[in-house]
């Protein structure tokens, strides 16, 4: 029996958001609404949405060791997942800097900041989390040799969910273990490269299987998903909801269809739950604010 349905390994970054009436150019400085300070980063995402689920969830990630880092350690916390894993201090935590204009338009900065400290030797050192988790998922806000080394200590057993954010060409020891790998649109086409010659999501899933991945999801927002493997292909239609802000759909997503496999769903009855996570998502504003509960995915 594992101690963790779910071990994210990732990056938590504090997402600082002005509203603004026009997005500044070059050398202008332009007055802005108050700041408003969100928890973000795909790691910390994914762990408090699949934890909100009802999911036994770790987090396995670097803060810095300053009022950001306080501020994620306590949105992981309030959701209720377990951050033992969650190292501090190296560097300051991760920042997104967001100016959002009237049409939902907007210019983001990244500093990656202690992120980009989460080091292989950081995930060697976590060997007893790995052994403890049935399912571990990761994306690519940290550095690529972290990841990397994620699959090489992965316990005999567990199974490896991908996100490939941003995406990147990824060495075949990692497209090898992913089961599956979730991409979207632009995802799909960054990580296929040249072998990406049509515009059908079915061919793309059919280059990566190719490849030697084990399976594959693609998403499709509106138009729900695709799940594929050696066993078929099939599509998953989305639940229909009047969508106000998809910010986080996919790591909702992501962490509801990675739980699910871990519990011994089907890859298309995983995408069909995490269907309904993603919109449940859609339909509040914010990425961690509007992950749902499993009673509000049950009532959607
Ligand atoms: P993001 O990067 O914005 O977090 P993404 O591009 O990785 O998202 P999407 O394909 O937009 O991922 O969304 C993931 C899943 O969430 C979709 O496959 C779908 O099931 C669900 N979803 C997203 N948008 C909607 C929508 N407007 N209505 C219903 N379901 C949606």
């Amino acid at each position: 029996m594992s101690d963790y349905d779910l071990l994210v390994v990732g990056s938590a970054n504090a997402d600082l958001v002005i509203g603004v009436e026009r997005r500044p150019a070059a050398g202008e400085t332009v007055l802005g609404s108050d700041l408003a300070v969100h928890p973000g980063g795909k790691g910390a995402n994914q762990a408090v949405a699949a934890a909100r689920l009802g999911a036994r969830t770790a987090l396995l990630a670097r803060v810095g060791d300053d009022a950001h880092g306080r501020l994620l350690l306590d949105s992981q916390r309030a959701a209720g997942v377990d951050t033992v894993g969650v190292l501090v201090g190296g560097a300051p935590t991760g920042v997104a800097l967001i100016t959002v204009d009237p049409s939902g338009d907007n210019s983001i900065v990244v500093s990656p900041g202690a992120n980009g400290r989460l080091t292989p030797a950081d995930v060697r050192a976590a060997g007893s989390l790995f052994r403890a988790s049935r399912v571990v998922s990761t994306q690519l806000e940290i550095p690529l040799e972290t990841v990397v080394e994620v699959v090489r200590g992965l316990a005999p057993g567990s199974r490896f969910v991908l996100n490939p954010s941003p995406p990147r060409p990824l060495p075949a020891e990692l497209l090898a273990a992913c089961d599956p790998l979730i991409v979207n649109e632009h995802e799909a086409k960054v990580i296929l490269g040249e072998a990406c010659v049509s515009d059908v999501p079915e061919d793309w899933a059919r280059t990566l299987l190719s490849k030697g991945l084990r399976s594959v999801v693609v998403t499709l927002g509106a138009q729900g998903s695709l799940v594929a493997s050696s066993e078929g292909m099939t599509r998953v239609p989305s639940v229909k909801v009047d969508a106000v802000d998809t910010t986080g759909a996919g790591d909702a997503f992501t962490a509801a269809l990675a739980w699910r496999l871990g519990a011994g769903s089907s890859l298309a009855e995983a995408a069909a739950y995490a269907s309904r996570v993603g919109a449940a998502a859609v339909t509040k504003r914010g990425a961690q604010e509007s992950f749902p509960t499993a009673a509000e995915v049950a009532s959607l």
